[in-house]
């Protein structure tokens, strides 16, 4: 996105801001069907949790995406932005059975991921039709938190425990119309998908009802220049390579089903942000921002990194800063990192906000979580009003009083 923009809307809404590029959804949402099109019969379900404000899902709907649900709300904001309830997955992890039954009753399509959340479903409503998210014991993902899909991982069924689920629809309890896989987020290494494709496609053949295969989320996208990224193209030959054998085999036709966030969103995202100070001690120049880990928690939790670009001179000189937060706690967006000098007032903007970004966003400190705004057409619209005083308090109860 052009600096111009980004400045502009620093100018026109104030900052700290979330501001989202419409056009740049658009373009990885057609850079992956483009890359997936060989699979002929396939179907790209946007993950919600990374991004989940009603005018970015009413958007990514027109695309013509799906969704990826992980929680009832998750169901009914998609349900409200117009996805049609049979392109709604609902993955969930550990919620309770009531929430499963009221989705199930939604009329959406449930995807558990535990033998005893399958046992609960089969004794309330019989033999039913669903699909299972397996746990292929691997090891990938950019980060311990975003790896989950090895043993230790709380995430799918093991294979030790799939005999369970083959003695099930033996005797007619349930019927397995698929399999889910989500290894994790930031997978650089292909091998890691590989691995992943092999064992769903292996496990399948022994679920006679098969029809949909779902092969989760997790490509990574380059943050900074010369970083690693997923290799769409190897990716989708392996994915064909066991399809076609599949299909040979069994002589049946699959649907496949991919469930990107941060492919699609990740790098329509930009938090500006505003330096309060440039404060100096004896080792290091800090760049105190408006803003803190209450407002992009990735670069804390994870310890991930966001490209930081100040809008006022991008093209400056670079220093080594440390580009800290106001929260009252360790806040660091970036560590020792090169930045065109900055000064007081300057507007500095970080790149990669669209995944994961606002929706971790919290009131600590007791801040107001900032507006969000988009860019589209070549205007910018409000698509979340900051919060204010009012909105910390609104729910709270004075017993005092
Ligand atoms: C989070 C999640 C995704 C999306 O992962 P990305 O790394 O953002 O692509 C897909 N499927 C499930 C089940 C998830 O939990």
């Amino acid at each position: 996105m052009d600096i111009k923009i980004l400045k502009e809307a620093a100018l026109k809404f104030g900052t700290p801001i979330y501001l989202y590029d419409l056009k740049i959804i658009e373009n990885q949402f057609d850079r992956l069907n483009k890359a997936l099109s060989v699979l002929k019969n396939y179907k790209i379900h946007f993950a919600a949790k990374s991004l989940s404000n009603i005018s970015i899902l009413k958007f990514i709907n027109k695309l013509g995406a799906g969704l990826d649900a992980v929680s009832i709300e998750e169901v009914m904001i998609g349900l409200k932005c117009g996805f049609n309830k049979n392109d709604i997955i609902y993955t969930p992890n550990g919620v309770s059975f009531e929430e499963i039954k009221k989705v199930f009753k939604l009329g959406v399509k449930i995807n558990l991921d535990s033998i005893e959340s399958i046992k609960d479903f089969v004794n309330e409503f019989g033999n039913q039709s669903i699909t299972v998210r397996i746990n292929p014991g691997i090891y990938a993902g950019g980060n311990n938190n975003v790896s989950v899909g090895h043993l230790e991982s709380k995430f799918g069924i093991t294979e030790d425990r799939m005999h369970e689920l083959k003695d099930m629809e033996v005797k007619e309890k349930i019927k397995i119309t698929g399999l889910h896989i989500h290894t994790g987020s930031d997978i650089t290494n292909n091998n890691q998908f590989k691995e992943g494709i092999k064992k769903i496609f292996s496990i399948a053949r022994d679920f006679k009802n098969i029809e949909t295969i779902d092969l989760g989320g997790g490509i990574k996208i380059p943050y900074y220049d010369n970083d690693t990224s997923t290799n769409l193209n190897d990716y989708v030959e392996e994915v064909s390579k066991e399809l076609n054998k599949f299909e040979t085999k069994f002589n049946k036709k699959l649907k496949l089903i991919f469930e990107p966030g941060k492919f699609l969103v990740s790098d329509s995202g930009f938090l500006i942000t505003q330096v309060n100070y440039i404060k100096s001690t004896s080792t290091k120049e800090f760049i105190q921002l408006n803003s803190g880990f209450n407002h992009l928690l990735r670069p804390n939790l994870y310890g991930s990194h966001h490209e930081v670009i100040n809008l006022n001179n991008p093209e400056g000189r670079k220093k080594e800063y440390d580009v800290v937060g106001y929260i009252c706690e360790k806040d660091t967006f970036a560590e020792k990192r090169k930045i065109p000098n900055t000064s007081k007032g300057d507007l500095i903007c970080f790149r990669n906000a669209g995944a994961y970004c606002f929706n971790m966003a919290s009131n600590y400190n007791s801040r107001p979580r900032p507006a969000e705004i988009c860019f589209y057409k070549e205007k910018f619209h409000k698509i979340r009003k900051a919060e204010d005083l009012n909105d910390l308090l609104e729910n709270q109860i004075d017993i005092f009083s």
